[in-house]
């Protein structure tokens, strides 16, 4: 991908090996691939500079003040000495501009820096400043021996390249890196780099050539001329990205086979009109539609289902296994946890209870007595629903009719276990996958943009907002007040404990603590306590569980097993211990668990006194919305794209200039325009789009041969 301008095996210049770029030679040239993976000219060209310095923009030394950042003098050198010993020993130059004098200081390569170095020579200096005994100093600045600036009075912007300390004890800092990219555009033309984005759609952007744009990005005359090449690069990025999904979906809407699900029959019908407990929303309205559209037209359905915590997709899934089943096709609903399959099987089983239709249980407990009955009745389709954890993607497990696989809180549900499941079936079965929790827009439409996406944005009505409220140790005493008061009024409450995963040990010690302490605050037998976690036999999990949720015990004392899904709507009180150790998406999942029935809920979050910053920022998001969007809006901004489970690998994220936190505006207009040229021409065959047709096919070239050595 990095190399995506070249053609192997083509007469292409960008395809050269770096070693033959003037100025490199096979030693630096070994340098530069191992440090920085710059193989070619190519890989050069798009090794983009972090800044650029204006030369012509020199200060004082007396300019530096505490606050200074990071600034460029021009002074001359002193003297040097070697001062310190062992990990202190340091090398020291002073410096004198017209103002004053300050330090410079190295604590890495010192006798290649002091070998640099020339008494009475006048440098370019710029770096990082601080303060060390109440002086300016700064520590491994760059520097450069200083020739005037033209003087006409004009910018002028060298670029300052990514580099590493190797590099830079052999001569190629990141601004030495410059000589290189100059050296590089005296060696091509601009037909070399050849434009990817048709005219027709960069011109109403106002977006500048493609060569241009290099050429900008690397040495531009003005700011103005930078920003420019940033946005052609930015739009380009999304653009590519946006086209390569969108092929991906609408070539599989086209080709791919899917099951049909013709009509809508009588179980749907019976259901909806007969024993749908309540209306539904106008978003589970519409996400059925979509379903019912796609699956009505013979193409395989691989849908993205994002709702809120408690926005009601559980029965949007049932409804769907009903259009499945009404067509003679059978269904597999996965959850994730044993707790959460037996909370999906009780509440399947309750609505269905009139129908006929069978629904079966399969997780990683079922005995094998049972499992050999489940296992015979979906191949010979007397079970029509089968409810199960990944246990039912093992290969044991066939189905005679499989048209439906739904997949809940659980976004990242890979393409291998999803080919797993094709093979369960001649034809693949649709795929619809629920969302443990709101993706964030821009996210959705990178990462997971080749799937067909639905949103439901709508909570049932009858919900009172949760009241969310951050309390300290301090304050104990009162929140177990509260939530004795809330369970007189017949309501119940959840206490979470973090689970670490480095130290289960820990967190299990942690959690009986708790559990310890909970029961003298609330001592039987007036009060009844249920304790659930991961290292339980399932069968008692599941009895604790099951208790809490029949209403037998009122307080449910958890780690996070009880994070996803799970819905008992007489519960109003959420307490999580030491908050600040959780994520926000999974605090957001966990506050989820209450505010589900129509009485007022509460959320507390009990923190020590002391948080880092980061937990603060959490705390304070969770504590001024309700809104999950909102909440993974603030979750991707606080820990980066990269950070976001599940996303880290995904190629769709690799971008070198765009940001899908702050180029929103370019994400949405880029997508649009791939959109509309996707629509109108899938197979890339206009004579306007072959410009784009032969980046990506050169793109996919496959194998870059510079890198095999
Ligand atoms: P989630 O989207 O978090 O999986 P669930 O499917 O568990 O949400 O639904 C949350 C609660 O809301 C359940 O108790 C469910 O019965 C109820 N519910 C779902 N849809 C509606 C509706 N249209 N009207 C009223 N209650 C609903
Ligand atoms: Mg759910």
């Amino acid at each position: 991908m990095l190399n995506c301008l070249s053609i192997p095996g083509s007469s292409n210049i960008l395809s050269t090996p770096i070693e033959f770029l003037k100025g490199v030679g096979p030693v630096r040239a070994e340098l530069l691939k191992k440090e920085l993976q710059l193989f070619t000219f190519s890989d050069l060209l798009e090794h983009f500079p972090i800044r650029h310095i204006d030369k012509t923009s020199i200060s004082l030394i007396s300019d530096i003040h505490p606050d200074t950042d990071s600034i460029q003098v021009a002074g001359t050198l002193l003297f040097t000495e070697v001062v310190g010993a062992g990990r202190g020993k340091r090398l020291i130059a002073q410096i004198r501009d017209s103002s004053g004098t300050m330090e410079l200081a190295w604590f890495q390569g010192i006798n290649w820096v002091t070998k640099q170095l020339q008494e009475g020579t006048t440098y370019l200096v710029f770096g990082k400043t601080g303060f060390f005994n109440g002086k300016p100093q700064i520590v491994h600045p760059e520097l450069e021996v200083y020739t005037p600036a033209r003087g006409d009075g004009k910018p002028f912007l060298e670029p300052v390249y990514p580099s590493t300390e190797k590099l830079k004890a052999r001569g190629l800092n990141g601004r030495q890196l410059a000589k290189l990219t100059a050296n590089l555009f005296a060696q091509i033309q601009p037909a070399d780099i050849p434009e990817n984005i048709p005219e027709y759609i960069l011109a109403p952007q106002q977006l500048i050539g493609r060569s241009q744009a290099f050429r900008q990005l690397h040495f531009p005359a003005s700011l103005e001329d930078y920003r420019k090449a940033i946005d052609r690069m930015k739009f380009e990025e999304f653009f590519i990205a946006q086209i390569r999904l969108n092929l991906v979906r609408l070539r599989r809407h086209k080709h791919s086979k899917g099951v049909l699900f013709e009509k809508v029959g009588d179980l749907f019908n019976q259901f909806f009109h007969q024993y749908l407990p309540f209306s539904l929303t106008g978003a589970q309205k519409r996400v059925l539609r979509e379903i019912r559209n796609d699956t009505g037209q013979g193409k395989q359905m691989n849908r993205l289902l994002q709702g809120d915590v408690g926005s009601g997709k559980t029965i949007v899934a049932l409804m769907s296994m009903l259009l499945a089943a009404d067509n003679g096709y059978q269904s597999c609903f996965m959850a994730p946890t044993e707790i959460l399959v037996q909370q999906h099987y009780a509440s399947l089983q309750k609505l269905l209870k009139d129908l006929p239709i069978q629904v079966a249980m399969l997780t990683g407990s079922t005995k094998t007595a049972a499992r050999k009955e489940i296992l015979k009745g979906l191949l010979d389709q007397t079970i029509q629903i089968v409810v199960g954890t990944h246990a039912v993607i093992e290969d044991v497990v066939q189905f005679k009719q499989l048209g439906l696989v739904i997949v809940d809180e659980q976004h990242r549900f890979g393409v291998a276990q999803r080919a797993r499941l094709w093979e369960k079936a001649t034809i693949p079965p649709h795929v619809l996958v629920m969302t443990a929790t709101p993706i964030p827009r821009t996210l959705a439409m990178t990462a997971y943009g080749d799937l067909d996406y639905s949103v439901m944005d709508e909570l049932p009505p009858g919900r009172q907002p949760i009241t969310t409220v951050h309390r300290n140790e301090s304050a104990r005493g009162q929140v177990y007040d509260f939530v004795r008061s809330e369970i007189e009024k017949g309501r119940q409450a959840y206490f979470i404990y973090p689970l670490i995963e480095e130290s289960e040990k820990m967190s299990y010690e942690d959690l009986t603590q708790g559990y310890e302490q909970v029961k003298s605050f609330f001592p039987e037998p007036r009060f009844r306590i249920s304790m659930v976690h991961g290292r339980m036999p399932s069968d008692l999990k599941e009895t604790n569980m099951q208790r809490f949720v029949s209403g037998d015990t009122q307080v449910m004392v958890s780690t996070t097993v009880i994070e996803v899904g799970v819905d008992v709507p007489n519960a109003t009180v959420m307490v999580i211990e030491s908050a600040e150790k959780f994520g926000l998406s999974q605090l957001h999942q966990l506050r989820g668990r209450v505010g589900r029935g129509s009485e007022k809920s509460f959320c507390i979050l009990l923190t020590s006194y002391k948080t880092s910053k980061e937990a603060a920022e959490r705390i304070q998001v969770m504590t001024s919305t309700n809104d999950g969007f909102v909440v993974a809006e603030k979750d991707l901004a606080l820990r980066g794209p990269g950070e976001i489970e599940g996303t880290r690998q995904s190629g769709a994220l690799n971008f070198k200039v765009a940001s899908i936190i702050h180029d929103r505006d370019w994400l949405e207009k880029a997508k649009l325009e791939a959109e509309k040229l996707v629509e109108e021409d899938l197979s890339l065959e206009l004579a306007k789009n072959l410009i784009l047709r032969s980046y990506l096919s050169m793109q996919e070239g496959g194998t870059v041969w510079s890198r095999i050595s």
